[in-house]
């Protein structure tokens, strides 16, 4: 199997790389993002619970997002490999999320991190914004709290998946072809 954490800060391109990845790799993608929406859009208890933290860029619950991710690799025992866009975003949903595959003896094989300008990610949310709606991506300083609140609670994730020899550090600046290139470098060797 091939278990791949897609990282990097909020509008490093994750969700765009994912979608070449699935197709190259027939791999299962699991962005807790895009969970957390339908959620709130089918109205359950999860996503009024989860809207409060997202409208203001802080990160919902981990025990709320790792029950999700705990659903989900229960449903999708099949599959060739997973995905993980957007989580985890904390040392203890590493750690978690280690725990989980464990059970099924099926690692992370690697961390691919997203390397983007401040000033570039503010710049490509913003017109995010305009186009998806997402009220997240519309205030600068909603968008602004998500790139600290990365800075102090994700970016540490760097320093857990180092010693185990699995970060590999991307550039993410340029044409989406370019950095695609740049993953797939990356993912043969794993
Ligand atoms: P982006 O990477 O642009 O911030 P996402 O769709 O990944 O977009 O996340 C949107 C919001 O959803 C986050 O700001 C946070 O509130 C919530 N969220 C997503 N994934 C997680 C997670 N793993 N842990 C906690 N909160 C999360």
């Amino acid at each position: 199997m091939l278990n791949l954490v897609l990282f990097g800060p909020p509008g490093a391109g994750k969700g765009t790389q994912a979608e070449f990845l699935i197709k190259s790799y027939g791999l299962e993608h699991l962005s807790t993002g895009d969970l957390l929406r339908s959620e709130i859009a089918a109205g359950t208890k999860l996503g009024l619970e989860a809207k409060s933290f997202m409208e203001k860029g802080e990160l919902v619950p981990d025990e709320v997002v790792i029950g999700m991710i705990k659903t989900k690799l229960e449903n999708n025992k099949a599959v060739k490999g997973f995905i993980f866009d957007g989580f985890p975003r904390t040392v203890d949903q590493a750690k978690a999320l280690d725990n989980l595959l464990n059970e099924n003896g099926t690692p992370i094989s690697g961390m691919l991190s997203l390397e983007v300008d401040k000033q570039e990610l503010i710049n490509r949310l913003m017109k995010r914004g305009e186009i998806s709606g997402r009220p997240d991506d519309q205030d600068q300083s909603v968008i602004e709290n998500r790139i600290n609140v990365y800075n102090q609670k994700t970016l540490p994730l760097i320093e857990y998946y180092k010693p185990q020899g699995k970060h590999f550090g991307i550039n993410g600046m340029g044409s989406i072809e370019d950095i695609a290139g740049r993953l797939e470098a990356v993912i043969t060797k794993l």
